[in-house]
């Protein structure tokens, strides 16, 4: 049979990423190339308590049918949060409970794309990101970012040598794959370039609450008065993303279109797990829990800071993340990090190739090293090793 497969499925195809998946469950390997945060940080026993609290004493309404914008509850308690954190005034009108930050990415593909549409992104960016747009046959321009964020002046050039730019796609807090956050100033004036030129922006801001200091910067929707601006957040690194439970914050009128899309594309987030998860927030001190997981990411970036100094070659380039899950390693320019990726798996680590992050894969010699799946004892051996395959 041949099969007369949609070109969609081509375009969400990477033989390298899933090289990668296929190398992770092999336990001889040390793994510093998954996004994902720490099984043993998982509040499991917790979480456990509250799935049966939801089955005692839940009212049945929720094991039926239910609307897709999701569990009133908890909606209002995502609002309130995001309200007191950026002085926001979203109601629980403004949101949707969405199957995680990702589908929250589909969701607002669906609700905006056209075949053609231009794409604005940092560069490099999440990878997953940019394969989902793609399935939806949009172009990307990627705009480079500095140490403050992404550099509007070359932003406002791309926007303008194109005739169908749609959407600004940007990880604020903490990037994946990064670990970079914009400044203040920087979000401002993506407001105001994107509201000039009548764009959305689609902040995904997943890493958030994984702060290793005091204060984390306004969501970007504090700076925006127009109501072009969409927030993605996610309970996949805070709790767990097995959880599979996210939320998209917007205007009340692309909020409505994205319930629409919600409810052609699975009628809704189980409400099962939207109480599960609120019995957890309302009755765990979740605030706690957060400083506790970000104190122990906060240590594992340390460690593989200093391991990189003492075992990668000199030139190695990164800049200390305050946050988040990622550290991005610049190597010399004639390194190509995806070549040497089968020397490093032969020797016993993974990494994450830095090539797959960029829209037009141009650059060659960086990749992404994720410091919190793993303890310490093996960070430790998994950058001695990487020592070994880039000091050769
Ligand atoms: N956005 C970014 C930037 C991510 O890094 C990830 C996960 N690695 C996601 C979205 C998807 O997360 P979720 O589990 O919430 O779907």
């Amino acid at each position: 049979m041949k099969y007369n497969f949609a070109d969609r499925i081509n375009h969400m195809d990477s033989k390298e990423i899933s090289q990668i998946m296929g190398t992770l469950s092999n336990p001889k390997i040390i793994s510093l190339s998954a996004g994902s945060p720490s099984m043993d940080l998982f509040p499991v026993k917790e979480l456990k308590e509250c799935a049966n609290m939801t089955y005692t004493d839940a009212s049945s309404s929720i094991f039926q049918y239910s609307t897709a914008e999701g569990f009133l509850p908890l909606r209002n308690w995502i609002v309130n949060k995001h309200n007191l954190e950026n002085n926001t005034s979203f109601n629980e009108k403004n949101i949707v409970i969405s199957n995680g930050s990702q589908q929250g990415i589909d969701l607002v593909s669906k609700t905006f794309l056209n075949k053609g549409d231009v794409i604005l992104c940092e560069n490099p960016t999440y990878t997953v990101a940019l394969s989902t747009f793609k399935s939806y046959e949009c172009n990307f321009l990627g705009i480079e970012s500095d140490e403050h964020g992404m550099i509007i002046s070359n932003l406002e050039k791309a926007i303008e040598s194109v005739s169908n730019a749609k959407l600004i796609y940007i990880v604020p807090n903490f990037q994946n794959p990064t670990g970079s956050t914009w400044d203040e100033i920087r979000r401002i004036q993506l407001v105001e370039v994107a509201t000039r030129h009548n764009l959305v922006i689609v902040e995904d801001d997943p890493y958030r609450d994984i702060s290793f200091v005091p204060n984390v910067h306004s969501s970007i929707t504090k700076f925006d008065s127009f109501g072009n601006v969409i927030s993605l957040g996610s309970f996949s690194k805070s709790l767990c993303p097995g959880l599979r439970l996210g939320w998209i914050i917007a205007n009340n009128e692309i909020i409505g279109k994205i319930a629409l899309a919600k409810q052609v594309t699975d009628v809704q987030t189980s409400y099962i797990l939207q109480q599960q998860v609120y019995n957890y927030l309302t009755k765990y001190d979740f605030q706690k829990h957060l400083k506790n997981i970000s104190e122990v990411y906060k240590d594992r970036c340390t460690l593989t800071c200093n391991l990189v100094d003492e075992y990668l070659p000199e030139s190695v380039r990164y800049k200390k993340p305050d946050g988040g899950l990622f550290i991005w390693l610049k190597l010399s320019t004639d390194v190509d990090t995806l070549k040497m990726l089968p020397k490093a798996i032969e020797r016993g680590v993974l990494y994450f190739p830095g090539e797959l992050f960029y829209t037009d894969r141009s650059t060659k010699n960086c990749l992404r090293l994720n410091y919190s799946s793993v303890k310490k004892d093996k960070l430790v051996e998994g950058i001695v090793k990487l020592g070994e395959v880039f000091n050769k």
